[in-house]
């Protein structure tokens, strides 16, 4: 009897097993990571998995099941060159930065861009059009797009919703091999009282734990008093070959009761800058550590977030105990514990007196004014209520003044507009202005879209912005081609571009007629790759490149050459 009990278990565990393990691997080199499902990043939670690909492009990309591709998206930013594919069993499979497509695929994607015309497409073939085949290889790796360095990005959506789900979930091979817990390296504790919340200035106390057989704690207890909130710095290890990476799952127990747990199961594209919620008060990037806070914001409604009492903040009284119990689990299901004690100690914070500062409730509109700039904040861009800070000032060496906004610690929910008063502006400098972010000495272009009186730009985060001028033109400079030259050994022509805003539009033309130019902001280069099949062998040919930059300046550049 006991051996058929045994038996029929055995039975339901490998079914559900099987099922999740039908995905192949999408590369034929050892897996290896430099990101994981979930991980908090600027502006968003990472939306699959980075798997590394030695530092180098050109591995094949295999179809890790069979189905039809449902989009493909061609970007010099973003994703770059990625493949959507729907699946059987309700899942979407994404693979991204690729370097290139291959056969049917890449056929498909250029014969659009030529009839745009444009690099840049967005398609949505039907399901007939091009089927793959579990193991089909569908494109070269790469790393196109806004992508830091040769990887696949790699993501398991629910085809209906368009949810992203956690990759570990499909690939057996990638959870048996990881026998690494996550390593919890700091404690910090951080002091919340009403003044430092609302101004975004909150102080911390760091604890290095200590390891206790195969969990971690705290030398002795942390002395406290009043409201605090706990955060940990951690990296998890998948395999040998990958970089740290990040958890699936933290979870908080205050004297044995769950008072937070956030856990990346599944999100929405919506929800992605919920991530910023958890941004700014720690340095994500500290030696290579990652941090996750244990507490949140009235405004930070992700989904992850649940069993929330009190927003995981701990209200420490006097002459109390508190046992903390903190687990995290990765990817893998390996966990981690650390617990420790906090003691309640006379509260000695003197009383402050509040600044004259106006107070931005998050669930409103917000605007301000200053001498020539004005801000306007959506409901909701908050994540909790602040005293604002705004300022204006007007440096020797600028041509316009700068405005300070807030603080860029403070992380926003939804971006906000900021508007430069253009009354005193001469007409013909109009049309050239734009707003500028000034990170440390250099400046980003962020917007320059004309209103009444004013032109506006659609900021991302606080911090230090000004208005900047820009009436020249982008250069284009010849990279492998020397004005009316044979150039017969050549399989591409190629420019680097420069501009002070950045390219808005690049098009190329050869004997007149459209040719596909791809565009990588990343490294400045312009590249047509020749094609026999485009362009004639053996003869003489003209070429001319138009770009802009982002306030209309133009530039041409005109050749003949021979191939
Ligand atoms: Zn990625």
């Amino acid at each position: 009897m006991r051996f058929y009990r045994v038996a029929i278990l055995l039975l339901i565990s490998t079914a559900s097993v099987a099922q999740t393990q039908s995905f192949r691997l999408p590369l034929e080199i050892p897996p290896a990571f430099s990101g994981t499902f979930g991980e908090i990043r600027s502006d968003h939670f990472h939306s699959g998995v980075d798997l590394r690909t030695m530092g180098k492009v050109g591995f094949n990309v295999f179809a890790i099941e069979k189905g039809f591709v449902s989009r493909i998206k061609v970007s010099p930013v973003g994703f770059g060159k990625a493949i959507y594919i729907d699946h059987p069993n309700g899942k979407t499979s994404v693979y991204a930065h690729l370097d290139r497509f291959t056969g049917k695929i890449a056929e498909y994607a250029e014969n659009a861009q030529y009839q745009k015309p444009s690099f840049e497409i967005e398609l949505f073939p039907n399901p007939g059009e091009l089927p793959v085949n579990k193991g089909d290889i569908i494109a070269i790796s790469g790393n196109s797009g806004s992508s830091g360095g040769p990887h696949l990005h790699l993501e398991i959506r629910e085809t209906v919703s368009q949810h992203i789900l956690d990759p570990f979930e499909f690939f057996n091979e990638w959870r048996q091999t990881d026998i690494y817990p996550p390593v919890i390296n700091r404690l910090l504790v951080f002091e919340i009282d009403s003044l430092s919340y609302l101004l975004n200035s909150l102080t911390y106390k760091a604890y290095e734990t200590i390891k206790r057989g195969s969990d971690f704690t705290l030398p002795f207890p942390v002395n406290a008093s009043g409201k605090v909130g706990l955060a940990l710095y951690y990296y998890d290890t998948v395999n040998p070959n990958s970089f740290r990476a990040g958890i699936k799952k933290a979870e908080m127990k205050i004297n044995g009761i769950k008072t937070f747990t956030f856990q990346v199961d599944k999100f929405s594209f919506l929800e992605t800058r919920y991530a910023n919620g958890f941004n700014g008060i720690t340095d994500n990037g500290w030696s290579g550590y990652k941090a996750i806070r244990l507490w949140t914001y009235p405004n930070n409604k992700f989904s992850g977030i649940t069993h929330v009492i009190d927003h995981g903040i701990i209200d420490v009284a006097k002459d109390s105990t508190y046992i903390v119990d903190i687990r995290v689990w990765d990817h893998s299901g390996n966990s981690s514990k650390l617990t420790f004690k906090i003691l309640g100690v006379e509260n000695k914070a003197i009383a402050e007196r509040m600044p004259n500062l106006p107070l931005f409730k998050w669930n409103a509109e917000n605007t301000y004014k200053t001498r020539s700039y004005m801000v306007r904040l959506p409901e909701n861009a908050l994540f909790h209520d602040i005293l604002f800070q705004m300022s204006e000032s007007q440096p020797d060496n600028f041509p316009y003044p700068i405005v300070t906004v807030h603080n860029s610690k403070t992380k926003l929910f939804k971006k906000f507009t900021l508007e430069y008063n253009t009354s005193n502006i001469a007409e013909n400098l109009l049309g050239k202005l734009y707003i500028a972010k000034i990170n440390g000495k250099g400046f980003t272009y962020v917007g320059s879209e004309p209103a009444k009186n004013s032109i506006k730009a659609i900021c991302n985060s606080f911090g230090k912005y000004t208005v900047m001028i820009d009436t020249i033109a982008p250069s284009i400079i010849a990279q492998n081609l020397i004005p009316n030259a044979k150039i017969t050994s050549q399989s591409s022509i190629s420019f680097k571009l420069i501009d002070n805003t950045g390219i808005k539009t690049y098009n190329g033309y050869i004997d007149g007629k459209w040719v596909l130019f791809e565009w990588d902001p990343k490294t400045g280069i312009l590249l047509h790759n020749l094609n026999p099949k485009r362009t004639k062998r053996g003869q003489w040919h003209s070429l001319k490149i138009v770009v802009t930059d982002m306030l209309n300046n133009n530039s041409e550049y005109s050749t003949k050459f021979y191939w």
